[in-house]
């Protein structure tokens, strides 16, 4: 059996890459973005009362995560990286059939003539995610006080000291001031839950990471206990 499925909107979101993005949705509040519903699934009715929910489930293909070989078992980044779970015990996008699974906030519904755009936040999706269904988050039968969760029992991250350098504080400072906020508290936010590869977190090594947020390359360094931002700036297409 096989079955065809086509989007029925797509993700514009601040994440442009896959590294930095949160493992999981509802981690980081901040991390907005729009779901713009494509045709012929733009249609009014279809978003009826909608509005009337906070929360939504969004069913999306993890396009950025195709392999052509499935694997059974996989070393998710809660347990080290070093460790082996079953794929059907983990939220892995390598998965047989590709497809993820969030709870996001919905903040708005906004119409204009044929366009149809959701507004999310807590979103862990990448940009250009193809969304191929949304169902309300309904909590009194989707949240399970007390409910077991195996080998990820809390949320990750702990608070961190991070400094801005001199030059990235001068790129915000260029910024609308509520842009420049949203844009310190995101990062602030991202670097807590820490995206770095497992291996790299009990290094005492000095090490520079960066990834594209919005239209900005941010840059940050990692040494012993603390975390700099060291710049912000604009990112530019490369000349083709
Ligand atoms: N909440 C979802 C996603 C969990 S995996 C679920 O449980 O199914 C989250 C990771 O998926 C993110 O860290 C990001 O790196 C990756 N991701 C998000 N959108 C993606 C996409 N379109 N293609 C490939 N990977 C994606």
């Amino acid at each position: 059996m096989s079955f065809t499925f086509e989007p029925i909107g797509i993700i514009h979101s601040c994440f442009k890459e896959k590294f930095g993005i949160p493992r999981q949705s509802g981690l980081i509040p901040e991390a907005e973005g729009q779901l713009e519903i494509l045709p012929p699934y733009n249609r009014p009715e279809a978003f009826v009362e909608l509005q009337s929910y906070s929360h939504l489930w969004i069913s999306f293909i993890f396009h950025q995560a195709m392999r052509d070989a499935w694997r059974p078992s996989v070393r998710p980044p809660r347990l080290g990286g070093n460790r082996r779970v079953g794929v059907f015990a983990s939220r892995s996008p390598f998965r047989p059939n590709p497809l993820g699974l969030s709870v996001v906030e919905l903040q708005g519904v906004e119409q204009q003539g044929e366009q149809i755009v959701l507004q999310l936040g807590g979103i862990d999706l990448l940009d250009g995610t193809p969304v191929i269904d949304i169902k309300p988050y309904v909590p009194y039968c989707d949240a399970i006080p007390g409910a077991r969760s195996g080998f990820a029992p809390e949320p990750p991250g702990a608070p961190i000291e991070l400094t801005f350098a001199p030059q990235a504080e001068a790129t915000l400072a260029q910024l609308p001031p509520q842009q420049a906020e949203q844009l310190r508290r995101l990062i602030q936010r991202i670097l807590e839950i820490d995206p770095r590869p497992a291996y790299h977190r009990n290094s005492v090594k000095r090490r520079d990471y960066g990834m594209r947020l919005y239209d900005f390359n941010i840059r940050w360094q990692v040494d012993a206990e603390t975390v700099t931002l060291t710049r912000i700036e604009a990112f530019q297409e490369e000349p083709v």
